[in-house]
């Protein structure tokens, strides 16, 4: 199995089994799907609704919330309608810990209406009622048809186990460093409760496995292995990866490693919101990983030169911005009108010393006068120079050619593909 990526060829995708969750695909060679995750209250249903769907509307395919109580799981069936009475079809995945096989025996409803159960195998119980508990749960699972993410995380690893490989280990004529047990551990956990639930009956290929940790060099370490041990799809993740730029360059240096290996069949990027901002963030960096990758488009590329002693104006600047953020607001209403829009690509450039060349090379490009040049901005459509922009309507003006050149350039969905 190959994605395909524009000038570089196949890139070679590990092999595993294809999981329906709604209307989407996860693995089997299907492209890697976006996720995210509230942190709403579920019991907040406007809240919760409110939030899901602008997480879908950000480009999130599929929504995970948290089902924690009686009234979270009560609310559930009550979110799904609201969702779809609001024409967003986005799939539920319900996050259980502790009490998933109560709250899934005693609100059926809940049970049906999420599209997929994620649950801890170091969360499910302990002592004596950890198997059947996990049995509880996979037997729901079994019986209203809904695949199940068995997710270890390294903050709550199954402590039985990890002493007894310890103890193993420690036995051992070579032994491994303790990380390294760690990693073992976590991996074992996971994949002996996959084993487990194909064992109750759930079918293989209604399993998808994460094993979840915050460092970097430890993701691509277990994922490698669970890669190799497994033919599971696997949900990439890195937990906790943390606020702002740290948790964005954390997240990407892993999974970017891993995609390029071809492991990981979706993604979420777990990133903590500064305080009062969109929760949306998590999902346009999972796809600006992914479409930078080359392996997903999903919506116009902007290409801006980083500005330098050349652009002492804040106008360059102003104008990257609004294009960015123009094109984000459009993609909504272009993805419904306009066929392969989403891989339209625009550049905005500081000056002449890079500006006409990058230009060239993107759909749209504007090359803005440095400091000193003469006060005029050509515009280049697909390689040639079809108009210079001058003036303060510079900005508007750049706007609208974008817009001509969608209306022009793209076929209309359900248009044939001699239109385009
Ligand atoms: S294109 Fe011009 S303004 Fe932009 S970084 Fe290069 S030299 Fe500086």
């Amino acid at each position: 199995m190959t994605d395909q990526i524009p000038g570089f060829g196949a890139l070679a995708r590990r092999q595993t089994l294809a999981v329906r969750i709604g209307a989407s695909t996860v693995g089997g060679g299907a492209p890697v799907v976006v996720q995210s995750m509230t942190n709403t209250d579920t019991a907040d249903i406007d809240g919760t609704t409110r939030q899901v769907a602008q997480l879908w509307r950000a480009g999130s395919e599929l929504v995970r919330i948290t089902v924690n109580t009686e009234e979270a799981a009560a609310a559930v069936v009550r979110i799904r309608e609201k969702l779809d009475r609001m024409s967003v079809p986005v799939p539920l995945i319900g996050d259980f810990h502790y009490n998933g096989h109560l709250l899934l025996s005693r609100y059926p409803e809940c049970a049906e209406a999420l599209a997929k159960y994620r649950i801890n195998p170091g969360n499910v119980g302990f002592g004596a009622k950890r198997d059947t508990q996990f049995a509880t749960i996979i037997e729901h699972a079994i019986k209203y048809q809904k695949p199940v993410r068995i997710g270890a995380n390294w903050g709550s690893l199954d402590q039985g186990l990890l002493t007894r490989l310890m103890d193993e280990n420690a036995r051992s004529a070579v032994p491994l460093d303790a990380p390294a047990v760690a990693r073992e551990a976590l991996i074992q956990s996971a994949l002996i409760s996959a084993a487990r639930a194909e064992e109750i009956g759930l079918p293989a290929d209604r399993i998808i496995v994460s094993c979840k940790v915050s460092g970097v060099q430890e993701l691509i370490a277990v994922y490698r292995e669970l890669a190799r041990r497994s033919r599971y799809p696997l949900h990439l993740g890195l937990t906790e990866a943390g606020m702002g730029s740290k948790g964005i360059v954390a997240s990407t240096a892993a999974l970017a490693v891993l995609l390029q290996e071809g492991i990981g069949d979706t993604i979420r990027i777990s990133l903590t919101p500064e305080p009062g901002e969109s929760r949306n963030r998590e999902v346009i960096v999972a796809q600006e990983l992914l479409q930078t990758m080359g392996l997903r488009a999903f919506t116009p590329m902007v290409t801006a030169c980083p500005g330098c002693g050349r652009t002492t104006s804040t106008f360059f600047q102003e104008l990257a911005k609004t294009v960015q953020e123009h094109v984000r607001e459009r993609m909504p209403e272009w993805r419904l009108q306009y066929r392969g829009v989403e891989n339209l690509t625009l550049a905005v450039m500081g000056c002449i010393v890079n500006g006409p060349g990058e230009s060239k090379h993107a759909n749209i490009g504007i090359s803005l006068p440095g400091t000193g040049e003469s006060p005029a901005a050509p515009v280049f459509i697909d390689g040639a120079k079809v108009a210079t922009l001058r003036g303060d309507r510079i900005s508007e003006e750049f706007v609208g050619m974008i817009e001509d050149y969608v209306q022009r350039s793209y076929a209309p969905v359900g248009g044939s593909a001699e239109e385009q």
